[in-house]
């Protein structure tokens, strides 16, 4: 129930790593159950749709849910007890632990869709991107031996969680250091490049551009559904999910796709320590899911389903938003996308919402039943929040009904 962002942010408000983000896990199992229970409670009197919270915070890829329902029980994958023992996977391998059919599986997609060069690539498979974040953040500042731990920035709006992984467990080696638009000094840094960004959707490169930088670029939406393919994209380390491609978050794998062999060396190294690896049922869960998006196996287009969903979404949010300026969502120009061989809109997965100055939005839409993700989490003001386009039908329909008294609202 607890998605990795929210996972993130609990952790981060308790001291002590382990007995205390057991502790808050706990408590905030408990506290979701109170809610639960209170909401039901109301519920007994009340119109369900005045009172239900609308979770419009995480960035949970439940949107697909629909689809995989409609493949139905073909696609089912079944793992018998004798399977899948060893630690190992692949022994010969430097990243020993990646099905060697995995490994094929992400290069095939890659190709199909046309976003990332994997040719003389080195791929690193990882407990969702999160634990790639480390990995990477790692295997750069770790040969440095830095004197104090290296500055890790990323421009505003940046992804509210890579403040929490840089710093959860106070590593010598890196820390973060806020909005990279503001980074002046010489030292050696790490740059996170988000494309495209998460909250607002934009394609980016780098802002800080020193010679002594080094670059982690964060891709894990950089997929035909949310945005053009404009290329196919050629950095140091790339990181991907399946939590944003395929939907399927919990299975907890993504991959990174190293130029330098000995970086990718080390994050594997990485991987070993903290976990020996990654689970190989979910390795074989993706292979078959990776499988089917690129071999069109499926009876429908996977990918084409997550455009046409995600184009509806923001069609009607934009709808809903016309001729009013008090709640403002960015605009996209369409852009030339090589995987559709089309222009095509983009269509991000979150919503990058801006309210008046001086007005706290997270709150607002807090009074409407709403959680959304407050600006200061993004390193920006509290009149911006970001609102989740990945969630099920039924919740965005329920928010199309209530976004004209949250206008009203705001415009008060
Ligand atoms: N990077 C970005 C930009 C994200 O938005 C997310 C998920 N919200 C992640 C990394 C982590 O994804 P996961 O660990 O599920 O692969």
């Amino acid at each position: 129930m607890v998605s990795t962002e929210a996972a993130v942010v609990i952790e981060s408000s308790v001291p002590s790593p382990v007995a205390a983000s057991v502790a808050a896990a706990a408590v905030a199992v408990a506290v979701e159950v109170e809610a639960i229970k209170t909401t039901e409670s109301m519920l007994t009197n009340l119109d369900l749709e005045t009172v239900s919270v609308l979770d419009f915070d995480k960035g949970d890829p439940t949107m697909y849910e629909a689809y995989w329902k409609s493949i139905g029980e073909d696609f089912e994958i079944t793992i018998s007890a004798s399977q899948a023992l060893s630690y190992f996977a692949n022994p010969k391998s430097f990243c020993w632990f990646m099905l060697p059919k995995l490994e094929q599986k992400i290069r095939n997609l890659h190709n199909l869709v046309g976003n990332a060069v994997v040719e003389g690539r080195h791929i690193v498979v990882g407990n969702g991107s999160s634990q790639l974040i480390q990995a990477a953040l790692y295997a750069l500042a770790e040969p440095l031996d830095p004197p104090s731990p290296i500055s890790v920035v990323s421009a505003t709006p940046f992804y509210s969680c890579y403040p929490q992984i840089a710093d959860y467990v106070r590593s010598g080696l890196f820390k973060w250091a806020g909005d990279a638009h503001a980074y002046v000094k010489d030292a050696p840094y790490i740059e996170m490049v988000t494309s495209p960004n998460n909250p607002d959707g934009e394609l980016r490169g780098p802002v800080v551009n020193k010679a002594n930088g080094m670059l982690v670029h964060d891709l894990a939406y950089y997929w035909p559904q949310y945005t053009a393919i404009t290329e196919p994209v050629d950095h140091d380390i790339m990181l991907f999910t399946v939590s944003k491609c395929t939907g399927h978050a919990g299975s907890r794998i993504g991959w990174a796709i190293v130029k330098d062999p000995d970086v990718a060396k080390r994050m594997v190294k990485f991987m070993e320590i903290s976990t020996i690896g990654v689970s190989k049922e979910a390795q074989l869960r993706a292979i078959s899911i990776l499988e089917m998006i690129s071999t069109n196996s499926c009876p429908s287009n996977f990918l084409g389903f997550g455009q046409s969903v995600m184009a509806e979404r923001w069609k009607k949010l934009r709808e809903a938003l016309k001729g009013t300026d008090v709640l403002q969502v960015p605009d996209f120009p369409p852009q030339h996308c090589n995987f559709k061989r089309d222009y095509n809109e983009c269509h991000p997965a979150y919503a990058w919402m801006k309210a008046q100055e001086g007005l706290n939005l997270e709150e607002v839409m807090k009074e409407e039943s709403i959680r959304v993700r407050g600006g200061g989490t993004f390193g920006c003001p509290s009149n911006y929040a970001r609102l989740s386009m990945l969630g099920r039908d039924k919740d965005v329909d329920l928010l199309l009904k209530r976004l004209p008294s949250i206008l009203k609202r705001l415009a008060h």
